[in-house]
């Protein structure tokens, strides 16, 4: 059996070369992080958990006309994507203060924001992601500012899809993360979303009850977060109510 060229390992996914030029699987790992790797754990079931519920969204957004780097699943814990360019920007929205922002400005956690809020962090895990202005993205090159406009649509249409989505099924969508990709077709350049969009990289509460179902749970010790993930994923209709955990496929590496 051939070997996969691996392009590149993060915290929780391993990319390799895809079956065309192009082409990307990306493969979602159990391994959870927090505090910029200081904390970490294996959690029995989150990158099966993730591989579903990020085709999900990514399958809803390419459906409504915002494109993102989501090609096909190919099983439990991989999926096809395109190839593309990452911005080196986390690209950050909120809908309620928490996390980071209701620190640094001294806001209670669940305050609604007058209007979504957008943020932007300079992808660096040795500088710890830190807070960057449009300013110092134009300076340094990271976008130009035709970017910027298409960065932001693309955001804002995102929290408008995922909002929505999260009402529909009694969960409020406090904030999230969002990674863009480059990618080329013939002379033009197009923007698209890329990475994942999961419990990982959004804040989840359960409107009624407040409980949190997202990678808090892991970062301030709330509970298992496979049972907040999976509760995120049934009552989307995304997994079987009576899911059983997943089996943990061999890497063939
Ligand atoms: P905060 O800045 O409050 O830590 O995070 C804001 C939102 O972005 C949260 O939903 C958080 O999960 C997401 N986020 C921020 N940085 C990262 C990151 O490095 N990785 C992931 N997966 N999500 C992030």
């Amino acid at each position: 059996m051939a070997r996969r060229k691996k392009i590149y390992e993060g915290k929780a996914k391993i990319l390799y070369e895809g079956p065309e030029p192009g082409t990307i699987v990306q493969y979602f790992k159990d391994d959870a992080t927090a505090f910029n790797a200081e904390k970490r754990d294996v959690i029995d079931g989150k990158g099966a958990l993730n591989n579903r519920l990020s085709e999900f969204f990514m399958v809803g957004l390419n459906s409504i006309g915002v494109p993102t780097h989501f090609m096909k699943r190919l099983n439990m814990r991989e999926q096809l994507v395109r190839a593309c360019e990452i911005i080196p920007l986390e690209v950050i929205v909120r809908n309620y203060a928490a996390g980071t922002m209701a620190k640094r400005l001294g806001i209670e956690e669940g305050t609604p924001m007058p209007r979504p809020v957008v943020e932007y962090c300079y992808k660096d895990d040795k500088l710890g992601d830190p807070l960057v202005t449009e300013e110092h993205i134009a300076a340094f090159g990271w976008a130009s500012q035709q970017d910027m406009e298409d960065i932001l649509s693309l955001a804002l249409r995102v929290n408008d899809f995922m909002s929505g989505l999260m009402y529909g099924v009694g969960i409020k969508l406090v904030d999230f993360k969002i990674e863009i990709g480059r990618v080329y077709d013939g002379d033009y350049q197009r923007l698209i979303v890329a990475d994942e969009i999961s419990p990982d990289s959004c804040r989840l509460w359960d409107i009624e009850s407040g409980r949190k179902l997202d990678k808090d749970v892991f970062r301030r010790d709330l509970g298992d977060l496979a049972d907040a993930y999976t509760e995120v994923a049934r009552r989307l209709g995304v997994m079987p109510a009576n899911a059983t955990p997943m089996e943990k496929p061999k890497l063939i590496n």
